[in-house]
Order: structure tokens, then C-alpha cells, then sequence
């Protein structure tokens, strides 16, 4: 799920939670931390939660 505030999900010690994103703009995919999720390549915000 990709629901920001919840406390279930993979964690890293910060408590800051991970989740794989896809970018809509170039099609690049990563690994997104936190709620202001852009894509690395191209900078898009235009991203969505895979996992
Ligand atoms: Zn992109």
C-alpha cells in the first residue's frame, strides 16, 4: 500500500518508510522515501506506489 502515516510496512530506523515507485513521465523505476516521492531521472512528480 502506499497510504503515508501508517505504521505498518518496511521502516528504516528513522522510521521513515520505503516503497518501490514507478515514474508515469519516463518510466523509471525506484525506491521512494517519505511522502514527497520525485522521480530521480527526470525530476517528474508524476510517480506511483508498485509495491
Ligand atoms: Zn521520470
Amino acid at each position: 500500500m502506499c497510504s503515508v502515516g501508517d505504521s505498518f510496512g518496511v521502516e528504516l530506523e528513522g522510521g521513515m518508510e520505503v516503497h518501490e515507485y514507478v515514474c508515469n513521465n519516463c518510466g523509471k523505476s525506484f525506491k521512494g522515501i517519505g511522502s514527497n516521492v520525485g522521480c530521480p531521472k527526470c525530476r517528474s512528480k508524476d510517480v506511483k506506489c508498485i509495491d
